[in-house]
């Protein structure tokens, strides 16, 4: 942490970092965190992978978001130690014997399971003192950006099977899925708690907890979905309609949707030329998502000059390269840049308090684990900090 700071602009004028800068705007964590307390009719989860630094988790935890999805032991220590009383949800659904042992001897109270065998071999080494959360696979086609659906989930004949095991073992199972991240479509979990509930009908196991997973927006420049108020209007006539009829509790946990506005990320221009520049992080640091993404992600920027002044001129296409010697390290897509742009200038990218910082490489020997809090907000795309 090198340290708090009222705006962007004083950071620069104060530090002109020349390695990346992740910043933090915990007003701004609490600010989404808050929306979803009042607005999802549940429990809501954090998924601790879109970003675990203890300032996110100790920001969630002191608005009452007490519960996380963990899914490695790393994540398991960092919810221990930031929120102590914080009840976790190993929601990784292929876990290795140590893992699993870990994860009891921590208190881990649910676990996530796709089929009969991984429940057995919890079973084996926790007992019967423990939560099966039997994730069902969701058809593709949701509107989501990321399908999370083919790599782990039950189809419905497995899922049926694996919870009347669990009932058999004398274990009580929930339920849990993941209609895809980035859902641009609130029917998605319609969709999903409907097809959750008839599998449990033919199971002829009670459940009482359904959790429906992230998947909810952040709002990128390109993002064409309703506010979360809809989501979670839709998934309360959903509740009401199909859950609580069967006696079940809603869960959510949220990574991006919760997090992404909370954090931006603070790059350096080390070289313009004509129509590029090169900038001191990419696709193998902080901005790796968008590799993936791309124009499903177009995150809001600006650009201040090295004294922390906004630049507003003109805007010109640029290429913008990323600081390692690999060809691949290039955004996706252009950015609309002030045409005086300048070696030395910033740019600060948005809505990458997700997937950011936790995904990012050291690849050429390039990272940077500097993080500082920003109080101001984000001032909006090409536009002046107030
Ligand atoms: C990644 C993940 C999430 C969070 O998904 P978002 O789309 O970021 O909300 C939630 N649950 C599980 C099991 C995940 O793997």
């Amino acid at each position: 942490m090198i340290g708090r700071f009222g705006s962007v602009a004083q950071l620069i004028a104060q530090e002109s970092p020349e390695t990346p800068v992740h910043l933090l705007r915990p007003h701004r964590l609490a600010a989404v965190a808050r929306q979803f307390l009042a607005g999802f009719p549940g429990t809501v989860l954090y998924a601790v992978k879109c970003n675990a630094h203890p300032l996110v988790l100790e920001t969630l935890a002191a608005e009452g978001i007490t519960h996380f999805d963990v899914a490695s032991a790393m994540e398991i220590r960092r919810v221990r130690e930031s929120v102590p009383g914080g009840v976790m949800y190993y929601h990784h659904p292929a876990k290795s014997p140590s893992q699993i042992a870990l994860a009891r001897d921590m208190g881990v109270g649910f676990y996530a399971v796709d089929c009969i065998a991984e429940l057995e071999k919890i079973a084996a080494i926790a007992g019967l003192d423990w939560v099966p959360m039997v994730r069902l696979a969701i058809p593709k086609g949701t509107g989501a950006v990321y399908d999370l659906s083919t790599k782990f989930g039950a189809t419905p004949d497995v899922f049926v099977a694996t919870l009347q095991r669990a009932a058999q073992l004398g274990l009580k199972p929930g339920i849990t899925f993941h209609v895809g991240s980035q859902c641009l479509d609130p029917e998605a979990f319609r969709l999903g708690i409907k097809l959750a509930c008839e599998c449990i009908d033919q199971a002829g196991v009670a459940i009482e907890l359904m959790d429906i997973g992230g998947g909810f927006p952040a709002y990128y420049r390109t993002t064409d979905a309703p506010p979360l108020a809809t989501f979670f209007a839709v998934i309360e006539d959903a509740r009401q309609r199909l859950a609580a009829p069967r006696g079940i509790r809603l869960a959510c946990e949220p990574g991006r949707g919760l997090v992404a506005e909370g954090g931006s990320l603070l790059t350096r221009v080390n070289l313009r030329k004509p129509d590029s520049v090169y900038l001191n992080d990419g696709i193998f640091g902080g901005l790796t998502e968008v590799y993936w993404g791309k124009d499903d992600l177009a995150l809001p920027y600006r650009v201040m000059d090295s004294a922390g002044r906004p630049r507003l001129g003109p805007l010109a296409a640029f290429t913008a390269y990323g600081p390692t010697c690999d060809g691949n390290d290039k955004l996706p897509y252009a950015l609309e840049l002030p045409a005086d742009i300048a070696d030395g200038d910033y740019i600060e990218f948005n809505l990458i308090g997700a997937y950011g910082r936790e995904m990012a490489a050291r690849y050429n020997g390039m990272s940077s684990e500097a993080v500082a809090v920003i109080e101001a907000d984000f001032a909006g795309h090409h536009q002046p900090e107030p």
